[in-house]
């Protein structure tokens, strides 16, 4: 199952305010691993040049609760899950691929 497929809140954003690429600074829809480093949850950021805030959506990989937050944009990214606190860390896709093939 793609957990990415249950993130609906900013999909709802960006069609409701009409949101084209080049309104955003960032934009990712990933899974996101548990405290096992397995894929159980998602989570979809998306950033415009305008605010400058990172309005987050997820769901949660340790207890599936799906969450949204709006905070400022940094990086490296990361958010509590509220229900849990489960650190959902967001590293950019390169780190996390060359992390990967050391562990492996
Ligand atoms: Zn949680």
């Amino acid at each position: 199952m793609n957990e990415c497929e249950n993130l609906n809140i900013i999909q709802k954003f960006i069609s409701e305010n009409k949101i084209t690429p080049k309104d955003c600074i960032y934009h990712t829809n990933r899974p996101v691993k548990n405290d096992k480093g397995k894929y159980t949850g998602a989570i979809r950021i998306l950033v415009l040049k305008k605010d400058n805030i990172a309005r987050c959506e997820y769901i949660c990989p340790e207890c599936k609760f799906h969450g949204y937050q709006e905070t400022s944009w940094k990086r490296p990214f990361s958010i509590k899950c509220e229900k849990c606190g489960y650190l959902i860390r967001v590293p950019r896709m390169r780190d996390e691929i060359k992390r990967d093939k050391y562990t492996q």
